[in-house]
């Protein structure tokens, strides 16, 4: 299997390029973000738990998201990889994953970090806000705390990654079409 973590910042271009790279390695995407949102519209009891803090910029909590990438670990037995974009975002996330794939009898086989500079990344969630229809990317402070939780308590998982040899960081600055050969000929690569 072919199990890929695509890291890095809020805005950093991480659904864009998950979007490209399904395609080519017919992966299915994992955005915890993306599955946070949909039980929001559909009006679940964990997705107005969630709604509050992901308003703030926060984390929403560790069991939750856990859990939720664990359903769908179990519900995508024929998948020839995963996508995991915006999970693990803390190291008991990170832990956890390796468990669970563990127990599939697989891994993950890269971290790809996408490094953009935070002026970018402002600018760019800014943009987003003003059509995505999301709350989080509207105000500066709220993006601003989204930020600073990336440095905290998500970006020291590069290290986890490094440690079992696994990190590769890949310019996020430039054209989607360069940044996604940049990451295609690192995964060619593994
Ligand atoms: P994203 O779409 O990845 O930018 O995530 C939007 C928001 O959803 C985040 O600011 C968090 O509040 C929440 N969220 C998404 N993924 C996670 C995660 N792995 N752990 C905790 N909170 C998450």
């Amino acid at each position: 299997m072919l199990n890929i973590v695509l890291f890095g910042p809020p805005g950093a271009g991480k659904g864009t390029q998950s979007n490209l790279l399904i395609d080519k390695y017919n992966l299915v995407h994992l955005s915890t973000g993306d599955i946070l949102r949909s039980e929001i519209t559909e009006g679940t009891k964990l997705g107005l738990q969630a709604k509050a803090i992901m308003d703030r910029g926060d984390l929403v909590s560790d069991d939750i998201v856990i859990g939720m990438i664990s359903s769908k670990l179990d519900n995508n037995h024929n998948a020839k990889g995963f996508i995991f974009d915006g999970f693990p975002r803390t190291s008991a996330q990170a832990k956890a994953l390796d468990l669970l794939l563990e127990k599939k009898g697989t891994s993950i086989s890269a971290m790809l970090s996408l490094k953009v500079e935070d002026s970018e990344l402002i600018k760019r969630l800014l943009e987003r806000g003003k059509n995505s229809g999301r709350e989080d990317d509207k105000n500066e402070n709220i993006i601003a705390n989204r930020i600073k939780e990336y440095n905290n308590k998500t970006a020291p998982l590069k290290k986890f990654y490094a440690n079992q040899k696994k990190l590769s960081e890949i310019n996020g600055h430039g054209s989607i079409k360069n940044i996604s050969h940049n990451l295609n000929t690192v995964i060619d690569s593994l």
